[in-house]
């Protein structure tokens, strides 16, 4: 991995957030972004099969074991041959998707450049199944579900937790997993259960906080384990043929955390550049200018530009706390269904903590919402307004989906920005 820094330059403004939106910087990258946007439309070559099935056995929602990307069919080494179609680069964070949907960047893209909003929501790849379970929990008696305020709304089969808590269930907003500590301390004959739902930068609090809850010897505070891991599903991304992306914008939180060693084998595998960016304008313009660098130049490596943040080496104090509680699992995400290792469980140490193996709750059969083309914008296929059910039936006062209900989503996003395709 060759983490470089070419954001270093940025780095040395981190204390003023206003020179990442400085308009003299914004223009010039955008220039910069239109000139090699324009140098790789000249060196394109035409590729022959732009969308030939990576693998001819990958189905949708499944995920192929790695196989050769059209950038890099041999698995090799990279090449500079361009597809005769626009230059895909996608960002997998749902803070970058509204950060590119509130700047106008889409519109600002030269015509071969077409930016992709991926999973990053993780409201949104929450599978029906998984907020069902957690809806199960406030019919669990005596006991209060805390969760975030962004789940709230989230539909599952039939319900979501503001509505059980219209109805009378005892659910409680909190910021972070150890306020729910002190509910349950403050409670001491209800059960808490916490709803865990999010990426790599919710779940080392999760575990910290089931660690405290261990050392205070609190036996009435449990969690529902719905986390989910970035990598395996940038894999899926890269191994779907329907897609064919050329480029990745990194998530920065996810990053701060985990570093960039987990992300190699885009490069290295796939013959496809990555780059982690910060979410201001300047940020993201650098992300970018970065990646079509890479491609202008036949390199492919990961790199960060977003140093005022992330370490190559991630927060290894958190990641240890993460893997000392819970473990690798197979996970449900919405729109890809079963991705393997991507999701945590708890440890056989730790499983007293788990609320759905204490207490069993009945939880509904498992149904989709109609029409709700979720799955697809999350996967990239479609864009949000893409969808019938968009702005017309579906809207953020009445969401169908999860993806118009988080303020992550990119249903949601579209609608607040006015983005067409
Ligand atoms: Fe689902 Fe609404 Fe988005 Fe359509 S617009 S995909 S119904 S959330």
């Amino acid at each position: 991995m060759a983490a470089t820094d070419r954001g270093s330059e940025l780095t040395m403004a981190a204390t003023d957030s206003n020179s990442f939106r400085d308009p003299v910087l914004v223009s010039g990258l955008i220039r910069k972004i239109q000139n090699l946007a324009a140098s790789l439309e000249s060196s394109k070559c035409v590729d022959t099969s732009p969308h030939a099935p990576i693998d001819a056995s990958f189905k949708a929602h499944s995920v192929a074991p790695p196989k050769a990307h059209p950038n890099n069919p041999n698995n090799s080494k990279p090449n500079t041959n361009r597809p005769n179609r626009p230059i895909r680069i996608m960002e997998v964070c749902g803070t970058h998707t509204v950060a590119i949907a509130r700047a106008g960047f889409r519109s600002v893209m030269p015509a071969n450049i077409k930016l992709l909003s991926g999973p990053g929501c993780p409201v949104c790849v929450t599978a029906n199944a998984d907020i069902d379970s957690i809806i199960a929990c406030t019919r669990i008696p005596n006991s209060i579900v805390a969760t975030f305020g962004d789940m709230l709304r989230v539909p599952g089969s039939s319900s979501s937790l503001q509505q059980c808590k219209t109805e009378g269930a005892a659910v409680q907003v909190v910021y972070s997993p150890l306020d729910a500590i002190k509910l349950a301390q403050d409670n001491a004959s209800k059960n808490v259960i916490f709803a865990g739902v999010g990426f790599e930068t919710t779940a080392p609090l999760v575990a910290a906080s089931i660690k405290r809850a261990a050392a205070l010897n609190l036996k009435n505070f449990f969690v529902v384990t719905a986390h989910k891991l970035v990598p395996p599903a940038l894999r899926a991304l890269i191994n779907d043929p329907d897609l064919g992306l050329d480029a990745l914008i990194l998530p920065g939180h996810v990053s701060t955390v985990i570093g960039v060693a987990p992300y190699e084998f885009i490069a290295k595998e796939f013959g496809v550049p990555a780059v982690v960016t910060g979410f201001e304008p300047v940020d993201i313009l650098q992300g970018i200018s970065q990646l079509l660098t890479q491609l202008a130049n036949g390199k492919t490596t990961i790199e960060i530009a977003y140093s005022r943040a992330v370490m190559p080496s991630g927060n290894p104090v958190a990641v240890a706390t993460m893997n000392e509680v819970f473990a690798p699992c197979d996970a449900n995400w919405r729109g890809f269904g079963l991705i393997p290792n991507s999701g945590l469980t708890l440890r056989e140490e730790y499983v007293s903590y788990d609320a759905l193996k204490r207490f069993a709750p009945e939880i509904e059969a498992t149904k989709e919402h109609q029409g709700c083309l979720c799955g697809e914008v999350l996967r990239g296929t479609i864009s949000a307004s893409d969808c019938p059910l968009f702005g017309k039936v579906c809207v953020p006062a009445n969401p169908i989906g999860p993806c118009m209900v988080s303020s992550e989503g990119s249903c949601a996003a579209h609608y607040r920005y006015q983005i067409v395709g």
